[in-house]
């Protein structure tokens, strides 16, 4: 479709609503830590007040539970808000660094000031917490913000661009609705960051429309995400937790296990385990768990379903129900490295299974693909442990869980080569949404006269050794 066709009414604003927010940023208003305080305390409202229609809106989306929608999405925002705004007036003060000797007396430090106005554009498989808790990152740190969540989540994405509006100063963040014609028309316009979660294949589409403006880029991207079982590893809590992490949301977790690498040995232990904590955790018909989400749309089921069929033995599963957008939790094994699941990002309810003879081929097996954004290792063997940490690069690392780093609000959450770039969470969102100014005070006296010329090598002397 013409993307001038295309444009909605509020496409054609866009330019005025980016003015209106520049003039905003511009007042100063967001600099104030009272004014962020009072916008991230109007979010938790936000989070208390609306929490039915979150509820139902992620049912409509995903087929999501309301247990569900709370533990992985409401939960998770309302932990982002109480840490940063425990925290953040903190991290916005002048961080003092040490200064050289020659250039005493004087003071160093850091300043964090905002970046101004920035685009996040969102995802569908969490649609409420990935655009969500990167504003808080970016209201903490005193920007304005454009929100675009994605397009193929419309019910949550009507309802942030109703809800927010109602919470938060329309001054100063904005919600445009949309698909990809939507965010070309976004893109086209100039930020002072983009922060962009998605497919890699889009970021590169992103990275290049912000290099026109040298804005600069957080891309969350995603990729295969090994999870490696050791011989050593405890199967009935590794099956547990393999599964709890690869069926969640049915698999379509931007860091859920993407595939497994099992010592040969304990292949078929981990398989009878793992069937069994389907039966636990989704009972003899997942179909009518609560806790059991559908796949997003019809596309991605068909995607999904010619996978199942492209190769491997199904031990598990394997069944789906179009109109329910259903796909049965399903375990394959017999897969060829070579097999079309290997070579795509699953972001499904598929597991597939591939036995290995010892760790250094599992190693070998994640260094032939991209940098994943999680790895997972269940083992109790700690040498193992170091070996797979040193020889092997993801964007972050579970050992003996799946998917829990991502929860810790002490480490940076973010991938690394094709699965992105730039990190979030806790500190690290406020550092990624703020600039970091170095700033240099020096007293009027003395004023050595070493470093001014005429040079001379006593001078020259002095610098190499002092500066
Ligand atoms: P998607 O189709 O919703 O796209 C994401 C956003 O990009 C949407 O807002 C969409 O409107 C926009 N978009 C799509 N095509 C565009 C284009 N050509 N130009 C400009 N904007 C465009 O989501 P998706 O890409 O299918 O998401 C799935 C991917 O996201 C997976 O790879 C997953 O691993 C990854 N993901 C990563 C994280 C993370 O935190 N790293 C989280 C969730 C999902």
């Amino acid at each position: 479709m013409n993307r001038v066709e295309s444009q909605s009414p509020a496409v054609e604003s866009i330019p005025a609503t980016l003015a209106r927010l520049r003039s905003s940023f511009a007042t100063g208003k967001t600099r104030s830590l009272e004014y962020r305080q009072q916008q991230l305390a109007s979010i938790q409202r936000l989070l208390d007040e609306c929490e039915h229609e979150m509820f139902r809106v992620l049912q409509e989306d995903l087929g999501r539970s309301e247990l569900e929608t709370s533990t992985i999405e409401i939960s998770l925002i309302a932990r982002e808000l109480a840490f940063t705004r425990k925290r953040f007036r903190v991290w916005a003060e002048p961080e003092r660094v040490r200064t050289p000797f020659l250039a005493q007396p004087g003071g160093s430090a850091i300043y964090r000031e905002p970046l101004g106005v920035v685009l996040i554009i969102g995802t569908w498989n969490y649609p409420l917490q990935l655009v969500l808790v990167p504003l808080v990152g970016a209201i903490a740190a005193g920007n304005c913000a454009v929100i675009k969540p994605s397009e193929l989540a419309p019910a949550t994405s009507s309802f942030l661009a109703r809800t927010l509006p109602r919470y938060l100063d329309n001054e100063c963040v904005t919600v445009v609705e949309g698909g990809p014609s939507e965010s070309t028309v976004l893109l086209a316009e100039r930020f002072d960051h983009i922060f962009y979660t998605g497919r890699p294949g889009v970021g590169r589409v992103v990275m290049e429309a912000a290099a026109k403006h040298l804005t600069p880029v957080t891309l969350e991207l995603g990729g295969k995400s090994p999870c490696i079982v050791d011989r050593t590893a405890d199967l009935k809590v590794s099956a547990d937790r393999i599964i709890w992490g690869k069926f969640l949301n049915a698999g379509q977790t931007c860091l859920a296990p993407d595939y497994l690498l099992v010592h040969e040995a304990v292949e078929g232990e981990l398989l009878t385990r793992m069937v069994a904590t389907i039966r636990d955790f989704y009972g003899e018909d997942p179909r009518t768990s609560p806790d059991f989400a559908r796949i997003v749309n019809v596309h991605h089921y068909h995607r999904l379903m010619r996978l199942i069929e492209s190769g491997g033995k199904i031990v598990v599963g394997g069944d789906g129900n179009e109109k329910d957008r259903y796909i049965s939790p399903t375990i394959l094994t017999n897969v060829p490295e070579d097999a079309p699941i290997m070579m795509e990002e699953i972001f499904g309810p598929i597991l597939p299974v591939l036995p290995v003879k010892n760790v250094e081929e599992a190693v070998a097996f994640v260094n032939r693909g991209e940098k994943p954004l999680a790895l997972y290792l269940f083992t109790d063997d700690a040498r193992l442990r170091t070996q797979v940490l040193q020889t092997t690069t993801s964007g972050g690392v579970s050992v003996n869980y799946t998917c829990a780093h991502a929860g810790m609000l002490n480490l940076p959450f973010g991938g690394v080569g094709n699965s992105g770039m730039g990190a979030y969470h806790g500190r690290a969102s406020f550092e990624t949404f703020s600039h970091h100014k170095s700033v240099f005070l020096k007293t009027w006296w003395p004023d050595f006269r070493t470093v001014y010329p005429p040079l001379t090598r006593i001078k020259e002397r002095i610098i190499r050794r002092f500066l």
